[in-house]
């Protein structure tokens, strides 16, 4: 055993998760006096779910000079981010507005939300999200709701609750529905009002205000069959005294949402269509029963156990939707248009639910002219939701699952960057615009991601943004980037590190066997723009190459501070000391050469220098330090130039061609160890690296070579 482990006792153990007001329970009376002044114990579905993104909050934001908002809810935050959606807070802005409109019962809450997007996009995920964030709501205080269980006090009771042969104590409520639903129609208007003339304390406000259209409550619905029956059997018994029957015999308790459990949350995967069976969604006749109450039609003999009845109140999810048998998108649509249900034999009975489904693209076009499916459409709200389009926000899906663990193979710097970048020129498309037709991809996602081109305004941005409505729609889906690099990880080799070569490798092996692109253009593209990607990997680690030869920080720094010294001493028409002491003209060699690596043009030089004087002035004023960083220009030129002068005192080729010459070797590890402090590189992907540079620099000399000596 290893000594430094920690051994708990039962006692040490703290949990949040099993707080004895979830246990709560109340009698019919009580429940009736905090509803009136806690509402939300009767919100409905769609309210319920408005209210759970809400509870996270929102953040506004502006892009392209347009407000967004954004909902940490789908950041995952109860299950710390590992279930985040990325890149679509425009869709989620859609989603939490179609609630808002189903909480508010604008006809949205008669709709099937339908999720549209490519095989691999968040949709599974976001409904994932809205399943698990329900659960935690009804476990807080905001989130509370009450269902009810009926006690028999006699014999003639468990008779009537059907309870007599069973060691149950008392009948639940199959659907857990809201207590007060056993108030008379009349009485439930009395209560409503009461119920929607409370205030509610606005946080940001400091107030008390209105109730708005979203936070009325409406107390819809009746009881099920079930509580039905118990409750007019026990209504005869009293004699009418409906009061009586609710205050001694029913038992209110705190209703918690549980997928496990099967309460709240219902969800459906169709398989083969012919094995489709309806009594997976409304419920069962328990044959065993029937002999007991002898009809087929006893809601005693019923298990109102169906996906529809767990759901009630809730969330109900189908996964490729359109794979669901007619039949039973219409029982879909008479759950969501109606609200009611058809069990076998029994009368309709009220439901109340957020119905979301999802679908991929050819399934959702292949119905499309499907007139039958006509209804279905027409009642469906569609939310797409593409592939991410932002680099950014696509690196964090495969950084959140490769995140470096002990012991796994390290990850080359860059290589989860091209990988991300290669799915994006998949998903984004050309530009057709006048203004912005020119725009190459990769500079269209440069964009997308908030970078700067020169030539392009935020205007432009927003213009091709709405460009292509189905732009990220098709492409490489994340799953199929995941599997490659994970083939590249899973990978019985010796070496310890993924560089952007293995992956690519991987890549492009995994498209030739690519079910949906065999023998496409597409795929042809596909691997074209692999090789686009190829160069821009390129030309980033000859960036960084170039930076370990040309030295560390602090050459830049002395470089830096000598050129400024010489620029200062230009500008005022001044001389400055030599190394020994003699006063002599500003260098203008060294000058000009930084800046032509600069890319200063010869004759905009005096302009440069002038602006560079300048904003040293506005970085003192402001009490800040001026250093080689400050000026993104001058510190690239500055580098450049430390590595052309160095460049050639270090034989390149020896990278290449592993000539072992202790001196040169030497030289060689100084820029590895630069590379792997500055950059994250290994010792292996940094010599692999080094040596894909040294081989381009070599073809490029050989290649100046043979035009010179032309
Ligand atoms: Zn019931
Ligand atoms: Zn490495």
């Amino acid at each position: 055993m290893n000594p430094d482990q920690k051994v708990f006792t039962l006692e040490e153990l703290e949990s949040g998760q099993y707080d004895s007001r979830l246990y709560q329970e109340m009698d019919f009376g009580e429940l009736l006096k905090f509803a009136q002044a806690n509402p939300h114990v009767s919100y409905s579905a769609y309210q319920k779910m408005l209210q759970t993104i809400l509870s996270y909050g929102f953040e506004k934001y502006k892009f392209t000079r347009r407000d967004f908002i954004h909902y940490p809810f789908f950041d995952d935050p109860f299950n710390n981010g590992r279930d985040a959606v990325f890149g679509l807070d425009k869709q989620m802005m859609r989603l939490a507005e179609v609630f808002k409109a189903g909480a508010a019962r604008l006809g949205q809450e008669r709709r099937i939300i339908l999720l549209h997007g490519p095989v691999g996009s968040s949709k599974t995920t976001i409904a994932r999200l809205l399943r698990n964030g329900l659960q935690k709501f009804t476990q807080t205080n905001e989130g509370q709701l009450f269902t009810y269980s009926w006690v028999p006090r006699d014999d003639e009771d468990k008779e009537i609750m059907g309870l007599a042969k069973s060691s149950l104590k008392e009948l639940r409520c199959p659907v857990h529905e809201d207590p007060l639903l056993l108030l008379p129609e009349d009485t439930r208007i009395k209560i409503m009002s009461a119920m929607n003339n409370t205030s509610i304390y606005d946080r940001k406000e400091s107030k008390e205000r209105p109730r708005r259209p979203e936070e009325l409550v409406f107390l819809e619905g009746e009881i099920c069959p079930l509580c039905r029956l118990v409750y007019k059997e026990l209504l005869r018994k009293q004699k009418g005294d409906w009061k009586k029957v609710v205050s001694d015999y029913l038992k209110v308790r705190r209703l918690i949402f549980s997928e496990v459990d099967r309460i709240g949350i219902g969800s459906f995967r169709p398989k083969d269509e012919k094995n489709q069976d309806s009594t997976e969604l409304s419920g069962d006749i328990n044959y065993r029963k029937i002999a007991e109450f002898g009809s087929e039609s006893d809601p005693r003999a019923f298990n109102f156990d169906g996906e529809f009845q767990v759901s009630n109140r809730g969330f109900f999810y189908v996964e490729e939707a359109f794979k669901l048998d007619k039949a039973f998108l219409y029982d879909f649509l008479g759950a969501t248009q109606e609200h009611r249900i058809k069990p076998k034999r029994f009368p309709e009975m009220y439901v109340d639910c957020v119905y979301m489904g999802g679908t991929n693209n050819p399934e959702y076009e292949k119905l499309r002219d499907d007139e039958t499916m006509e209804a279905f459409r027409d009642r469906t709200t569609r939310i797409d939701v593409p592939y991410v389009l932002k680099l950014a926000q696509e690196e964090r899906i495969y950084k959140k699952v490769y995140k470096e663990v002990p012991g796994q193979k390290h990850i080359a710097p860059h290589t989860i960057e091209m990988a991300s970048l290669w799915a994006l020129l998949t998903r984004v498309k050309k530009s057709n615009k006048p203004q912005t037709q020119g725009i190459s991809l990769r500079n269209k996602i440069r964009l997308y991601d908030g970078k700067t081109v020169s030539g392009f305004t935020e205007e432009h941005i927003h213009d091709l943004m709405f460009e292509n409505p189905d732009e990220g729609m098709q492409g490489i889906s994340p799953r199929y980037i995941q599997d490659q690099i994970g083939n590249a990880i899973v990978e019985d080799t010796d070496v310890h590190c993924i560089s952007w070569f293995t992956v690519k490798k991987e890549l492009e092996e995994g498209l030739n066997s690519h079910s949906l692109l065999k023998g496409s253009q597409r795929l042809q593209d596909y691997k074209n723009l692999l090789a686009e990607v190829e160069e821009e990997f390129t030309e980033t680690v000859k960036g960084e190459v170039q930076e370990a030869v040309a030295g560390d920080e602090k050459d830049v720094d002395i470089l830096f501070n000598k050129y400024i010294e010489n620029v200062i001493a230009y500008i005022n028409k001044e001389k400055i000391e030599d190394h020994r002491g003699e006063l002599v003209e500003p260098d203008e060699q060294l000058m000009s050469e930084i800046e032509e690596k600069a890319g200063v043009s010869a004759s905009g030089k005096d302009e440069y220098r002038a602006r560079l004087v300048q904003s040293m002035g506005t970085f003192a004023r402001r009490k800040r330090s001026f250093d080689y960083k400050s000026d993104e220009q001058l510190c690239r030129g500055l580098k450049l130039k430390l590595f052309e002068d160095r460049k050639d005192t270090i034989n390149l080729s020896t990278l290449h061609t592993r000539v072992i010459d202790p001196e040169e070797q030497e030289k060689i590890e100084v820029i590895k160890k630069r590379m792997v402090e500055r950059f994250g590189y290994c010792q292996i992907c940094a010599t692999l690296v080094m040596n894909h540079v040294a081989s381009i620099w070599a073809s490029g000399t050989k290649a100046k070579q043979l035009a010179l000596n032309s």
